[in-house]
């Protein structure tokens, strides 16, 4: 039995085999193959089952995400099939006898090259498309997995770095825990282990060697055990005995209000990435949708998604939530969440650039297209918007006047909404400090802690390094958060927390103390938030 230790960012046990992730632009090796028959063969088996992969991933998504999010799967398994790119497959494995890997990998980029030249915007974001079916090929074609395609066993999914764009697109219903050897405990990725209730790790020295063997991820302890002896196998189930039993208990508070034994309501709400995670909002009894990242809708694409996409995806999730809040927040790319078509470049400080409202300030077309989605779906529910990394007035007034804009062109297209609640993140220095004057301008105030975090403390949220210096309780934050409370109350405003803080058992009842209106929460912390609720004295 091998054993490592690492940083724990759920706790929970997880234990199965491992699945070994590694980055879908991995190297193909060109080998002379003289059996060119043989490795014909072995591209068509891996072909067809690729093809069958994407016809389950459209099923799927087709139930998740609706049919025009999951249309892009039925033209994955097309292309594959086309004549042009199996013919040329065929022409490198017979003319230059070498390996079938090597022979997709070289059919998708002369592809992907013929399509990015292309003038037509849409056969251009085809060339994404063509790479990403030729590395689905490879990848049965070598045994190394990327991507989705992460096998049909539940696993243990363990990778030296995992970027949101990533972990998203994993089949979550065989995930069974993460663990990493990059990464920090606010990144994207984390929060991502934490909104499914997976168990992770991070910080963690990972070897491929580990692939297939059997694995405990111990998310209490922080402990990864590759290979493990009966005894520890047999402690670890009772564990998660206990774990199920917990759950069980905490069951009972479903239903339940989230009200201090004083009387105090609070709104106990949940953060979601995509719509498909509603259904564990839904399962836990959150009050509503205290963040909705709709970044998460772009990241799974390979182009901009249409106001129509993005209408379905908000509708369906205020229908969902009948009734119910959904504060849907706008685009944050940018940092950690990186889209290629968005062309943002290398930049020195990518937590310190151009992210979030400042894209969407720059790109009002880009922005307007999310609001007439936005606006549209807020006449099926009780949606509220806000604004991320706001750091000015200016800022805000500058949204608002878009933000009329875009109700005029709703107007003008006889389209019906809501005139919304809208907020802005709190999740700069600059912010809380001027949040008086922020105040004046908006509906409510909800606290980003992860940014926050990092910009009070320098300490930057993907840096594994900097974890030594990194008090998520530093009193600088805290007096920020209280800051911003008295001044959002002193002006109309109700306040919330979204950020990982929020449900951070230790200090609900401090939170409490100063006056927090709203707790937004991963799903599966929600009901020990309201038990801690109860609680507080
Ligand atoms: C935050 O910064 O606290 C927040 C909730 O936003 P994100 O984690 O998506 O940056
Ligand atoms: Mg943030």
């Amino acid at each position: 039995m091998e054993q490592y230790t690492g940083k724990s960012i759920y706790k929970s046990v997880a234990i199965g085999p491992v699945y070994f992730y590694s980055r879908g632009e991995q190297q193909v090796k060109r080998c002379k193959a003289e059996d060119s028959q043989a490795q014909l063969e072995r591209y068509e088996t891996a072909r067809d089952r690729a093809v069958e992969e994407l016809q389950q991933l459209y099923q799927k998504a087709l139930k998740e995400v609706g049919e025009v999010n999951a249309a892009i799967f039925e033209v994955h398994a097309m292309m594959l099939e086309d004549e042009d790119y199996n013919d040329s497959v065929k022409n490198i494995i017979f003319s230059q006898q070498v390996n079938a890997e090597y022979a997709v990998a070289v059919t998708g980029d002369n592809f992907a090259q013929m399509f990015a030249e292309m003038d037509d915007e849409y056969f251009k974001a085809r060339a994404a498309d063509v790479k990403d079916i030729s590395e689905r090929v490879v990848g049965i074609l070598s045994n190394k997995r990327a991507g989705s395609s992460i096998g049909r066993e539940p696993v243990i999914v363990i990778a030296k770095d995992l970027a949101p764009s990533e972990t998203v697109q994993m089949d979550k219903s065989r995930l069974l825990g993460f663990v990493t050897e990059l990464g920090s405990s606010n990144s994207h990725t984390a929060i991502l282990a934490r909104t499914m209730n997976l168990p992770a790790l991070i910080g963690v020295p990972v070897k491929e060697e580990w692939s297939g063997k059997l694995a405990i991820v111990d998310g209490y302890q922080g402990i990864l055990y590759i290979d493990p002896d009966e005894e520890t196998l047999e402690k670890m189930r009772k564990k998660q005995q206990e774990d199920r039993e917990r759950s069980r208990l905490l069951q009972q508070l479903k239903g339940r209000l989230t009200v201090t034994p004083d009387g105090r309501k609070i709104n106990l709400y949940a953060n979601i990435g995509s719509v498909s995670d509603v259904a564990a909002v839904l399962e836990n009894d959150a009050e509503g949708i205290g963040l909705f990242r709709s970044e998460f809708l772009y990241l799974e694409k390979d182009t901009y998604p249409t106001e129509e996409e993005q209408f379905q995806s908000y509708k369906l999730a205020a229908e969902m939530m009948a009734g119910k809040k959904v504060i849907i927040r706008t685009l944050d790319i940018g940092a950690d969440k990186q889209v290629e078509y968005f062309h943002l470049g290398q930049e020195e400080n990518p937590a310190m650039g151009y992210r979030a409202i400042r894209i969407c300030l720059e790109e009002p077309e880009v922005f307007k297209t999310q609001l007439w989605a936005i606006f549209r779906a807020s006449a099926y529910g009780e949606i509220a918007v806000m604004y991320p990394m706001i750091t000015s007035v200016e800022e805000v007034r500058r949204i608002k006047a878009i933000v009329e804009e875009v109700k005029e062109e709703l107007d003008a297209r006889n389209i019906p909404y809501k005139n919304v609640e809208q907020g802005i993140m709190i999740e700069t220095p600059a912010a809380a400090v001027i949040s008086d004057m922020l105040a004046k301008e908006v509906d409510f105030f909800s606290i980003g802690t992860n940014d926050l975090s990092q910009y009070t403390m320098a300490i930057d949220r993907q840096n594994p390094r900097l974890d030594a210096f990194y008090d998520p309780h530093h009193p600088a934050l805290l007096r920020l958060i209280r800051m911003v409370i008295d001044n959002g109350h002193a002006h109309g405003c109700w306040v919330g927390i979204c950020g990982e803080l929020g449900a951070d058992l230790s200090l609900t009842k401090e939170f409490l103390q100063m006056g927090i209106d709203e707790l937004s929460v991963a799903p599966g912390m929600v009901l020990q938030v309201r038990e801690a609720v109860r609680k507080a004295e």
